[in-house]
């Protein structure tokens, strides 16, 4: 008899368990920075890598959220992906300050319990994301910078490697072409424009993000970047800092920023969405696209940001001519796209 009811409750329970299966959903977005992409100026080897390095990204952090793995895990091994892929300007591939040094700065942030950790100005930690999460978790701290946060990472087991680890030849030929663009500025200029300048404007792409919801419900975001070619004086940009370049709170959204870093911070982009969704009640692509196409432009500045809500809604505004960026569903949906007219 006991058998007798037991298969009966299996049975009148088996459409709730598969519905609560299917609606098990997750989305995944990234974005491999935004700036002065043309398709006239990109070859088609050129785009093609691109697409597989997005592409790749997508996977490693898919196989997590399909196994039912946390956004948090997702973010942060997708960001790697990027960041050892010299093509984006994170890890490998980062951009140099005026000094010829690549000075790199990540953060990632938990929607669950708005616990954050991020780095700024490493030179030696090979995955900057994975030392973020590190000061998340064990420390109670949330910021730490230059050689403190190098010695953090070492003793917390990250991997460390020699500075010219960084260097590629496109990202050095990158600074002597913002070099002489400054120079010529500061000859022409004598308020010495170039010391106001944060870097070179073409050459700034690249940096790179994931924002997930993971199939229990929770956001999380990651944002990780060299900066800004040419920067100066210990120069941060917005990544790091949280509210800015990088935010995730499960009751609105979970935003990774890209663009003149400047102005995301003067902005409090990230967060300025996420408070637009809560106090404005806008949707998420609706407080994106005020901030990205009006707020931004408006103060002089640019770039685009990569959102995704507690419902899996998907933004990706930019004000540039291109961003990578894309996206993945659990429902296998899967888009890339590089330019504007894409
Ligand atoms: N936002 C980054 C910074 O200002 C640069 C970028 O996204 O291209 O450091």
């Amino acid at each position: 008899m006991k058998q007798v009811v037991l298969i009966l409750v299996l049975f009148i329970n088996l459409p709730v368990m598969a519905q609560t299966k299917d609606s098990a959903k997750y989305v995944l977005v990234i974005h491999g920075g935004a700036g002065t992409i043309l398709k006239k100026s990109m070859t088609p080897e050129k785009e093609k890598a691109y697409k597989e390095g997005l592409q790749k990204a997508l996977d490693a952090g898919n196989a997590i959220l399909k196994k039912g793995g946390t956004a948090m895990d997702a973010v942060e091994a997708t960001v790697k992906v990027l960041e050892d892929n010299p093509l984006f300007n994170a890890g490998k591939g980062a951009v140099f300050t005026n000094e010829g040094k690549n000075e790199l700065d990540a953060a990632i942030m938990d929607g669950k319990t708005l616990k954050a950790g991020s780095v700024a100005s490493v030179t030696t930690i090979k995955n900057p994301i994975t030392a973020a999460r590190k000061v998340m978790e064990r420390t109670e701290h949330v910021m730490l910078i230059g050689s403190g946060a190098e010695r953090f990472a070492k003793m917390n087991g990250c991997v460390m490697v020699d500075p010219s680890y960084f260097h590629t030849k496109e990202r050095w030929e990158g600074l002597l072409k913002a070099r002489k663009a400054d120079s010529l500025n500061a000859a022409n200029d004598s308020t010495k424009k170039a010391l106001k300048q944060p870097g070179n404007r073409d050459d700034k792409y690249g940096t790179v993000g994931a924002v997930a919801l993971d199939i229990h419900g929770n956001l999380a975001a990651a944002t990780s970047t060299g900066g800004m070619t040419n920067k100066r004086f210990g120069r941060v940009g917005d990544a790091p800092i949280i509210g800015a370049g990088t935010y995730a709170d499960n009751n609105t959204c979970a935003i990774s920023g890209t663009g003149w870093g400047e102005y995301f911070i003067r902005l409090v982009m990230a967060k300025s969405v996420s408070d637009r969704m809560e106090l404005a009640k806008m949707t998420l692509d609706d407080a994106a696209r005020e901030m990205i196409m009006k707020k931004l432009p408006a103060l002089g500045g640019d770039g685009g940001l990569i959102g995704v809500d507690k419902q899996g809604n998907i933004t990706m505004p930019f004000c540039t001519e291109g961003m990578y960026r894309g996206y993945i569903k659990s429902n296998g949906e899967t888009v890339i796209k590089i330019y504007k007219e894409d």
